[in-house]
């Protein structure tokens, strides 16, 4: 444990960039800083103190910029809700970029350190309510083995911080890939020469994706790199029932990271128009179409690009359109075969749509969760209650069992364990969790919490609670977005 002694080993290759993609800032001193959470495997994984000095707790909570910290905010621009705003780094700093032992890149910022040149009417600080939160689902998408921003600290201001009502503020440390998006092209292809913008996709290229460096045309090779991480993440996304509630093209990482943990939560009864946000009032982010969304920011992404992509705009378009155009048909080969997954189907058959397909339509129909209608598989049809002992049910059971007879049991259930979490963060227990930590400074349950979705795809006998949906469903659930 003796190599878990070392501190930041800072780059700042963000810096070199043009001028116009970010602004140098210093965060704003917080009164009483308060460490509420540190990640100590993070650290670990990132080569720095395994335990949180006072050195760094001032450092993270923005009161101390030493070490060869060059603090900055990026500019970026996005569609949001199909509504394009020039936008940038509002509640964020960046500290720097962190090289790890093993040599990986990391982005360090602080979400919540106080205002920025980007922060137009907003006070640039964050809830500890909002900062748990991001904490909590972040490292539950890790441990669900999806690409995902990851969380290192939170840390309690010790200011308060008004919105509907007054919070404590608190500022989270933010470990990512980087935090370049869809929206930091849109910025750099409105506001940059054609030369500039080709410096910055090649910088983004060598850092994200250098095996396309010597294609013969590496920012359509990028395109397409990028659309099917995107494609990856959403496939994984739609595999948990996870539902990121504002799929803006600011939301949206080149690395294909999930980012931006706002209003989004897990869906427990199966829709897929299922909607949390209380902005989303339209649906446009709703469970179903997070596909066609991240086609669409695909898109935008590919707008940004035209330029230094062909000379002739036409030729452009035309090239960027047959990468777009691929989304539906690749997202659908992912989504079938990840599906099968589920069900412990080894080898895709052209059958296995239909099986696919009564499944999800008995749970619509049946309002089954999500989750839970998929742990059924591993238990035999005499343990089957409830919705789940009905004839419908059993009759598809039986189905599925004929299909999967034909592999070993050891390596279905070694699939469906794999591809199957026994534990989401419900949103219940989440709600709950905030409110005891956040309001009553009590983490007993946000730590046992934590705990479990880490580990969502181990038993947890102690916690088997934690796998029940809520009684009342998930009626008049909502998530806010910014708070
Ligand atoms: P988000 O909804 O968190 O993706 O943020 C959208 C935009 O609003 C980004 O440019 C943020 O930096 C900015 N923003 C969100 N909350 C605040 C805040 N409290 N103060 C300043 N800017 C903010
Ligand atoms: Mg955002």
């Amino acid at each position: 444990m003796e190599n878990h002694t070392t501190t930041w080993n800072w780059d700042h290759s963000y810096i070199r960039l043009n001028k116009l993609l970010f602004s140098e800032v210093t965060p704003t001193p917080v009164p009483q800083p308060e460490l509420l959470i540190y990640n100590s495997k993070l650290a670990c994984e990132l080569g720095l103190k395994q335990k949180i000095d006072e050195s760094l707790l001032a450092q993270l909570a923005g009161n101390l910029m030493n070490e060869g910290i060059h603090p900055i905010a990026q500019a970026y621009a996005g569609h949001q809700f199909g509504h394009f705003n020039i936008l940038g780094d509002g509640r964020a700093i960046l500290l720097g970029e962190h090289l790890t032992p093993t040599n990986e890149r990391f982005d360090i910022q602080l979400k919540g350190p106080g205002r920025t040149p980007y922060s137009r009417n907003g006070d640039g600080r964050a809830t500890t309510s909002a900062m748990l939160r991001e904490y909590l689902i972040s490292e539950a998408m890790h441990g669900l083995h999806i690409p995902t921003t990851r969380s290192l600290a939170v840390i309690k201001t010790g200011d308060e911080v008004y919105r509907e009502y007054v919070s404590e503020g608190a500022v989270l440390t933010r470990v990512a890939a980087s935090h370049i998006r869809v929206g930091t092209f849109q910025y750099a292809a409105k506001y940059l020469p054609k030369e500039e913008l080709s410096i910055f996709c090649n910088y983004v290229i060598q850092r994200h994706y250098p095996e396309v460096a010597n294609d013969t045309n590496p920012p359509l090779a990028f395109l397409k790199k990028v659309q099917d991480k995107q494609i990856d993440l959403i496939v994984n996304w739609m595999r948990v029932g996870f539902i990121h509630g504002v799929m803006n093209t600011d939301n949206m990482s080149i690395p294909g990271e999930t980012i931006d943990y706002g209003p989004c939560a897990f869906m427990n009864t199966y829709h897929p128009s299922t909607v949390f946000s209380s902005i989303d009032r339209n649906g446009r982010y709703a469970f179903g179409n997070q596909p066609s969304i991240a086609q669409w920011n695909s898109a935008c992404l590919a707008s940004a690009l035209i330029p230094i992509i062909h000379e002739d705009k036409e030729e452009a378009v035309k090239l960027c359109q047959e990468v777009i155009n691929e989304f539906p048909v690749i997202y659908e080969q992912r989504w079938a075969k990840m599906m099968c997954s589920k069900l412990g189907v080894l080898e895709e058959q052209a059958e296995d749509a239909e099986l696919i397909k009564e499944l999800l339509t008995w749970m619509e129909e049946n309002h089954a969760d999500y989750t839970n209608t998929f742990l059924q598989l591993t238990h035999s049809s005499e343990d089957h209650t409830g919705i789940y002992a009905s004839n419908e049910f059993q009759s598809w059971f039986t189905h599925w069992k004929k299909r999967i007879a034909i592999y070993s049991m050891h390596d279905v259930n070694k699939l469906l364990s794999s591809s199957n979490p026994k534990f989401i963060p419900r949103n219940h227990l989440v709600e709950k969790a905030l409110y005891q930590a956040a309001n009553l400074n009590d983490f007993e349950l946000f730590h046992t919490l934590l705990e479990v979705v880490q580990t969502p795809y181990d038993e947890h006998p102690k916690y088997d609670h934690f796998q029940e949906p809520p009684l009342d469903g998930d009626v008049g659930y909502k998530t806010y977005c910014g708070t």
